[in-house]
């Protein structure tokens, strides 16, 4: 089984109540097991929702105490962060799940470097690698544990 962003599987779990399908990672992954996951619907955030963004640091910072997570009217959603992420990290041990596609540039999300996935003879192949994307919280804690955890861009 692999755990995906919900939002790159077209649920409506994103802040603004839309999605990000992604029709090539669907295509990817269409003889795979999935398992759907929102950690910030999981961290008790409604939907649709302020936007939220890191503030001193990067997901492992936050994980550290160093850094907050802050909506773009200055709410401090930290604890939201932190317990949508260890509530991922808890629904993949469970299932025994070893890695993760999951939706780059997002303050949870987000894991550095995304890739572009692109349809075509070797469905896997992964290109237009965009750089220097920071890490969100969920990522963090995953990377943390070992789990293996793929960008989409
Ligand atoms: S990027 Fe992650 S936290 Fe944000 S809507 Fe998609 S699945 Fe949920």
């Amino acid at each position: 089984m692999i755990a995906v962003s919900a939002c790159l599987l077209g649920y409506m779990c994103r802040y603004d109540g839309k999605n990000k399908k992604n029709r090539c990672l669907l295509e990817v992954l269409e003889s795979d097991e999935i398992m759907p996951i929102c950690p910030e619907q999981l961290g008790g955030l409604p939907t649709p929702r302020y936007p939220s963004n890191l503030l001193g640091g990067d997901g492992f910072d936050v994980l550290d105490g160093k850094a907050k997570v802050v909506s773009i009217y200055g709410i401090d959603n930290t604890k939201a962060f932190l317990k949508g992420a260890h509530a991922a990290l808890y629904k993949i041990r469970k299932n025994n799940i070893t890695l993760c596609y999951l939706k780059g540039k997002s303050p949870s999300c987000g894991a550095g470097t995304c890739a572009r996935l692109c349809a075509g003879t070797d469905k896997r192949a992964e290109t237009n690698f965009i750089a220097g994307r920071i890490t969100g919280v969920t990522a963090a804690l995953l990377m943390r544990e070992k789990i293996k955890v793929k960008s989409i861009g």
